[in-house]
Order: C-alpha cells, then structure tokens, then sequence
C-alpha cells in the first residue's frame, strides 16, 4: 500500500463539513464558526517507546491522540473546530491502521473535531495531532490571570493514570476495564467543563504533567503562590490504600490525568458548585491563590507538607 492509498482507506473521510476545504491540498482553509472568536491552536506529539509501548492497543492511541489536545482546548475554554495529523509509521499495517483510526475517529465525532490535512511519512511510530478551537474573543482561560484571593478547583479524581503506570511498572497484572487503566489509556477531555467555565475561572490548565508542576506554571505565569489542602484533594480509586509517600507522589505529581485546574473568584464558589452537579463531574476546592511565589502543600493542621512528589519533565 503507498502513501496515498493509505490517506484515502484510513484517513480520507471524503468532503470537508466545518471546514472551508479539508484533506487533498496543500492546506486545509479553515473558518470560523462564529464572529468575534479567537483561534486557539495547540500540537501534542507521542511518540512510541516513550509516551506508550510499541505493542499499545492502537485503538486506545488513537482515542489519545486526540484526546490530549482536546484537553488543552478544553483548558483554555476553547470549543473544537479541526484537527491535523502528522503520523510517522514503521510500516503500513493496514489492521493497526483500522484500530488505530477507528479509536481518532470516535472521539473525534464525539467532540465534532474534524481531521482536515496532516502528513505521513515511514519512520519510528510517532503521532502529532495539531487542533484548532475557537473561543469568544477576550474569553480564554489563560494560565496567567490568577489573582491572589482566588479558590483553586480540580475536576474529577488525580492519581489514577499514574496509579495504572505504577502497576505496570510493578509487572501488575490488571484488567482492561480497570479504572486506573482506562484512565491512563482513554482519558476524556473536559471540553464541556471548560467551555462552562469561560465566565466563571480567571486562570486554567490541564493536569497533564502532574498537580504540583501544572500549577507550578499557573504561579510562575501569573507571579502568585498557590496553597493545596492535601485532605480536599481528590483522590482517584485504588489511591487512598497505599502508604502515604506513595500516595502524595502518585496524586500530586502523577502525569495524565488530564483534569482541568483552575481558579476563580470566591463569589462563583456556588455557580462552580452547580456546574459540576449539572455536568455530574465532582469539582473539588483544593485551595487558593495567595501572593507570593510557588504552589505548598498543607496537612491536616494546615502546616506545610514536606513532599518529595515530582512532575514530568522529559528533560530533568
Ligand atoms: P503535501 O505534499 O502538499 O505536503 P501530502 O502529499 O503530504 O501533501 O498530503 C496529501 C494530502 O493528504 C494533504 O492534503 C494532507 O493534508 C493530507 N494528509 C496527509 N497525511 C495525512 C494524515 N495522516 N491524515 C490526514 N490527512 C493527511
Ligand atoms: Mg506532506
């Protein structure tokens, strides 16, 4: 199978619908949706043998893929428009492709993010999506509008991703429909959570390195500190058993989880409060922004927990 007979069978899904013009041509022309928006853009690559393992379901990859740049759309209230795929493959195995496909695809109409253009290439496995989103100028949640004063809230559970890595990393055998495991494998950007939030966060991210460095980045973009009460952080299944060192690093260092962390103003603590009930995702209050420099962690008694918890960092 050649190059472009590979574009056409797995990835060519004929006439573009949100786009101007889709695959086939030196560009894909994209619009838009609404007047007065912003294009928000971002690349997330994995790359085999250090974001997964060579032999990981293809199907799952595919849903990550994507998943990951959702997820910083989502971070920054952005709504999906399209996305790019850049692939290098080692050879075209046309069942890996299918699985492959079919898991991109299925998220992909589920968030009606639409593929249109990329570029494939033989080489080591390595897979680049590009996504475009779009959000009401002025609207973005960015990473340096925290203030003092504000709450600090996380969506969801932390900790289960990299609870799935531990086990592997152990040789622990454990099921596919496991929690942790699916969490790391097929993790569901909060695109809605974050398009919500457009009006009530002042600053956001998503956990995608870990609780700690994420903020990290939100205190040093926005030249404040930040305090966490380790008792109000969430913790995912199967965390709440293991020895205490353990569980600090797992669920305030852990990578993957990709939740939303934001903060906001205490008067939006109510509207906060009844989004999550309305979207049925737990939104926890884990602390706040003060003046200063760099995230703490506080114990029970509100004194500072000594933590040894350490992001992702590829290069460190
Ligand atoms: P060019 O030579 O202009 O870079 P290519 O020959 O690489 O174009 O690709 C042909 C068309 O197929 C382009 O429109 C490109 O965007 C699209 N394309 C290539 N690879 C992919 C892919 N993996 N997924 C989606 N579209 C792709
Ligand atoms: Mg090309």
């Amino acid at each position: 199978m050649g190059e472009f007979e590979l574009i056409a069978k797995f990835f060519d899904r004929g006439p573009a619908r949100r786009a101007e013009l889709g695959l086939g041509d030196d560009c894909a022309l994209l619009r838009p949706q609404a007047p007065a928006t912003t294009i928000a853009v971002t690349t997330d690559m994995l790359v085999g043998g250090r974001h997964f393992l060579e032999d990981t379901d293809p199907e799952g990859l595919g849903h990550k893929t994507l998943a990951v740049n959702l997820s910083d759309l989502a971070a920054m209230g952005a709504s999906p428009l399209a996305f790019t795929l850049a692939i290098a493959l080692p050879r075209a195995d046309e069942q890996w492709l299918a699985a492959f496909a079919r898991g991109l695809f299925a998220i992909a109409d589920r968030f009606d993010c639409e593929l249109i253009g990329g570029d494939t290439t033989r080489g080591p496995l390595n897979l680049c999506v590009t996504a475009f989103g779009e959000v009401p100028a002025g609207a973005a949640l960015r990473r340096d509008r925290a203030e003092p004063g504000d709450d600090l809230w996380v969506s969801g559970e932390l900790g289960g991703a990299a609870l799935a890595l531990h086990r592997i990393a152990e040789g622990r055998a454990h099921a596919a429909q496991d929690a942790a495991r699916r969490r790391l494998e097929r993790p569901e950007p909060r695109v809605a959570l974050g398009i919500a939030l457009r009006h009530l966060a002042r600053a956001a991210i998503d956990v995608s390195d870990g609780l700690l460095g994420d903020l990290g980045h939100v205190c040093e973009r926005s030249r404040v500190g930040a305090e966490i009460d380790w008792r109000a952080v969430p913790l995912a299944e199967g965390i709440a058993s293991l020895p205490p060192a353990l569980r600090a690093q797992l669920a305030l260092g852990g990578g993957d989880d990709y939740e939303l962390l934001f903060t906001a103003a205490p008067q939006n603590r109510d509207a906060i409060e009844a989004l999550g009930r309305s979207q049925g995702l737990p939104l926890a209050r884990i602390g706040r922004i003060v003046a200063g420099a760099g995230a703490r962690v506080l114990d029970e008694r509100g004194l500072a927990m000594r933590t040894d918890a350490r992001s992702y960092d590829h290069f460190a």
